[in-house]
């Protein structure tokens, strides 16, 4: 049938694909087509390609041609790497829209998008070539250490004979040794994914029957013991389950490897490697009733009607409102009509916890997609969700990458939550902005939900751009923590203060803790002093590569720098004066954990921070500790904010809620506000009213006030006053500019420059150049242009193509030398 199509194919023409390239250049590349490769080559499929001099990488095809580049003349593709393309057209649409959007480049967001085991690494081998004697004693000492190597190990990169030469120039000599045809030379990429395979045993079905059977044993038994016991374990093993594999036969046996190979020679067994799913979930698919409260059946209708005219709607439900159970309704309802379904959560929100609250409901059909796991299992998901195998992802930021393609839904779960924005590397997106465009190119719907919104998203739903539905009850009917402010000062005066805690905090803790409830503490900072500094002369140690100063950590007993990692042992005399007089300012969450240890010598502690979170399983330690009450008090960072819900958690305390509302930013209050209102969330989500303690030195603080009434909506009126005369979003849109260079000097001279430049087109619109707040980051030094465009009179399409020209024209002048400039759209 399709024979005759074939045949018009086979015509001889030359094809030329344009290519996505994994690097940050302008424009995609076109490569030539060998003719062999004609029909299998196709929009999606990875093909590798040769760029600059000898670098091969893994590029994706974006486009197929018959035009031959008019500037330069194209290379061939040297492979192609797929059967069936890995990426979707709607992606690529996808990929180019961001790339528009937060302007960078295709290349930049194939990096972000694609799991690395997808992009190959390219590598340069070097072999001895076999098939030729050669005379050693023609060789000079450096050949000779390169054959010598050789013949113990069969292949060599480039950089493994830089170490063993230790020089850097090994190419001219690699050049000689090919040219005297003694070694080969292969640029060779290598697949990185492999699926993780598993042998599977089953009985040869002539054992079925029962009678053979005990033949078989009666042999085996006499002759054979351990093979009789390998028997009897597969029997036992598959009533139980379904499939038995080798090493769960070894196991249950006992037998070793050698006995159950024998059962195989002599077919008994047979043998099947299957490639197995590295998530490790079975198939049990626990079906979990539940009914949804008035209040929340109320809601899901509304959002339902809702989406009859919008395609995004807000579900605004205060904490522990049981927003999640109306997700899975909604989940329910899209499965049903056979679409596929991405829920996205902040990163650290996606614990067990929630993944298993979603898998007893959707079984196996749900993916799960996050930093946390490894490369394999990142392709693993990939690949299924382009078969379509899963109907629902469950996923941080980055699924928004995944080969969709029928997307019916998009739940943004925490919507406010700063973690959907990635900062570094471009592109720099935000997820749930993403979500939006990415649904509306599969006709499908976005729901956001959040207790406290953010301002763009308020906004939005205000103007009846999306639609709004309320949920105003806790579930179950628990009323929301009472909340009391403590002076800080009033109680040093007093001199109330233990340590770092009120008397209001120690005795509320005191009472949780003898009911056998749990505390969390927040304090905005890890490591234990921010700020070391001489009482002498004032000097404070500052990191070297960057404008900050050192954070003590105790654990370490090292200072160390929290934006570029660097460390240093403290010191203990001042390096500036000699003086010993050096005192610790400030206090992180290590110190509250320290000083709590001396006050509640008895009490379980734990604290969760970057710090004690950095490998794999940690956090799930920390938050099955806390479900199995193995802590009592858990100190933490911004991390205990989000999305934790635990029954017996019933007093939250905030160690200095100064730190918050002080910060020098536009959206200080928005933050604050919601940092407070989350973290005080935790507090009484079963069936106790829970206690917030705020301590502070400014008790009468307006944003204070707001949490305290949960009054959002004074909140967000107050403050968009603000936004309206100081022209912030959501009335403006922000473009940053980040220029960066060595050279403070030469820095200057290029950040006056674009911004002028900037400036004959947008005049006032500009503002800057300014350093940041912090200024200098791993040597290099920061000068920020910010521009601001009318929301409803400017076209950002049309200013974002002359801010783009501006910066193309300035990086073909000589002093944009060493220079970086990096664009943030809608910076958060
Ligand atoms: P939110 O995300 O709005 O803060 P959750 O969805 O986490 O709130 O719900 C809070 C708690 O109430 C959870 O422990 C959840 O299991 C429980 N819950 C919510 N709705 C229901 C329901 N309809 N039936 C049973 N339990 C519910
Ligand atoms: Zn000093
Ligand atoms: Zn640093």
């Amino acid at each position: 049938m399709l024979e005759f199509s074939e045949s018009t194919y086979t015509q001889r023409k030359t094809l030329f694909v344009e290519v996505i390239l994994p690097l940050a250049i302008s424009r995609n590349y076109t490569y030539r087509v060998p003719f062999e490769m004609n029909n299998a080559v196709a929009v999606g499929k990875r093909v590798v390609v040769q760029f600059g001099k000898s670098k091969l990488y893994t590029a994706v095809v974006a486009a197929i041609t018959e035009h031959a580049p008019k500037k330069y003349e194209a290379k061939y593709i040297i492979e192609i790497l797929d059967d069936n393309p890995v990426v979707t057209e709607g992606q690529l649409k996808f990929w180019s829209w961001l790339s528009e959007y937060y302007m960078c480049n295709e290349g930049e967001v194939m990096n972000a998008a694609l799991p690395s085991a997808l992009k190959l690494a390219s590598e340069t081998k070097v072999m001895l070539n076999k098939d030729f004697e050669y005379d050693k004693a023609s060789l000079n000492d450096k050949e000779y250490l390169i054959t010598e190597a050789l013949s113990i190990q069969p292949e060599l990169t480039i950089s493994d004979i830089v170490k063993l030469l230790g020089q850097k120039t090994v190419l001219p000599i690699l050049k000689t040794l090919f040219e005297k045809n003694i070694v080969n030379i292969s640029e060779e990429v290598s697949e990185r994914y492999k699926p993780r395979r598993r042998t599977y045993i089953t009985i040869n079905p002539a054992y079925h029957n029962q009678d053979s059977l005990r033949e078989l044993f009666a042999i085996l038994e006499k002759r054979a013991p351990k093979q009789a016991d390998a028997v009897l374990a597969y029997i036992k093993l598959s009533r139980q389950q379904k499939i038995v594999s080798k090493n769960e036969l070894i196991e249950e046996s006992g037998s070793g490897e050698s006995s159950i190979k024998s059962l195989i020679e002599k077919e008994v067994f047979f043998a099947e490697d299957r490639n197995v799913s590295r998530l490790g979930h079975d198939d049990s698919e626990a079906i979990n009733e539940f009914t949804l409260s008035a209040a929340q059946q109320l809601a899901l209708e509304e959002v339902n009607r809702s989406f009859g005219d919008k395609d995004v709607v807000l579900l605004h439900g205060i904490t522990s409102s049981g927003k999640t159970q109306i997700y899975i309704r909604l989940i329910e309802q899209m499965v049903a009509t056979g679409k596929q379904v991405l829920y996205l959560l902040p990163e650290i929100a996606l614990t067990t916890h929630i993944i298993e609250r979603l898998r007893m409901y959707f079984g196996s059909d749900i993916g799960v997609y996050h930093s946390r796991f490894n490369d394999n299992e990142r392709v693993e998901v990939w690949q299924k969700v382009l078969n379509n195998e899963y109907k629902v992802v469950l996923g941080a930021r980055s699924s928004v990458f995944l080969p969709f393609s029928d997307l019916g839904l998009i739940i943004v779960d925490e919507e406010h939550e700063t973690s959907y924005k990635q900062y570094d590397p471009a592109p720099r997106y935000n997820a749930r902005d993403a979500a939006i465009y990415l649904a509306n190119m599969h006709q499908g719907k976005v729901l956001l939900g959040s207790a406290t919104p953010s301002f763009e998203t308020y906004y939005n739903a205000r103007v009846h751009k999306y639609g709004l539905v309320n949920l105003s009850e806790r579930f179950g009917g628990v009323q929301l923590p009472t909340i009391e402010v403590v002076s800080i000062s009033e109680e040093l005066k007093r001199k109330t203060m233990q340590s770092h805690f009120t008397s209001v905090l120690m005795a509320d803790m005191a009472l949780a803790l003898e009911a056998k409830e749990q505390v969390i503490l927040f304090q905005n900072r890890r490591g234990y002093a921010p700020v070391l500094m001489c009482r002498v002369c004032a000097y404070t140690p500052k990191c070297i590569n960057c404008d900050v100063s050192l954070t003590y950590h105790k654990h370490s007993g090292k200072l160390h720098c929290h934006y570029c990692g660097y460390k240093e042992d403290s010191p203990s005399i001042c390096p500036a004066c000699g003086s010993t007089h050096l005192e610790y300012k400030g206090f992180g969450t290590e110190k509250v954990e320290d000083e709590l240890s001396v006050l509640l010598p008895d009490v379980k502690l734990a604290r969760m921070d970057l710090d004690t979170t950095r490998s794999r399983n940690s956090l799930q330690i920390i938050l099955n500790n806390l479900e199995e009450k193995k802590i009592d008090i858990l100190v933490g960072t911004q991390m205990v904010a989000k999305g934790l819900d635990f029954a017996d958690v019933t007093v939250i305390g905030i160690i200095n809620a100064d730190s918050l509302l002080k910060y020098p930013d536009y959206r200080a209050n928005e933050r604050s506000y919601q940092m407070l209102a989350q973290v005080s969330g935790r507090a009484g989500r079963r069936d106790k009213q829970g206690k917030v303690v705020i301590q502070t030195y400014d008790p009468n603080h307006r944003v204070i006030k707001q949490v305290i009434e949960n009054d959002y909506l004074d909140l967000y009126l107050t403050e968009m006053e603000e936004r309206k005369s100081f022209k912030y979003p959501p009335y403006y849109r922000i473009i940053n500019l980040d220029i960066k260079h060595k050279n403070a000097e030469v820095l200057y001279n290029q950040a006056e420059y674009l911004a002028n430049e900037l400036r004959k087109h947008f005049g006032d619109r500009v503002i800057g150049p300014e350093p940041p707040l912090i200024n200098r980051i791993r040597n290099y030094y920061i000068k920020s242009i910010m521009l601001k465009f009318e929301r409803d009179t400017i076209s950002i399409v049309k200013a974002k193509a002359i801010v783009r020209d501006v910066i193309t024209q300035f990086q073909t002048t000589k002093l944009s030398k060493g220079s970086i400039v990096q664009p943030d759209v809608d910076p958060y």
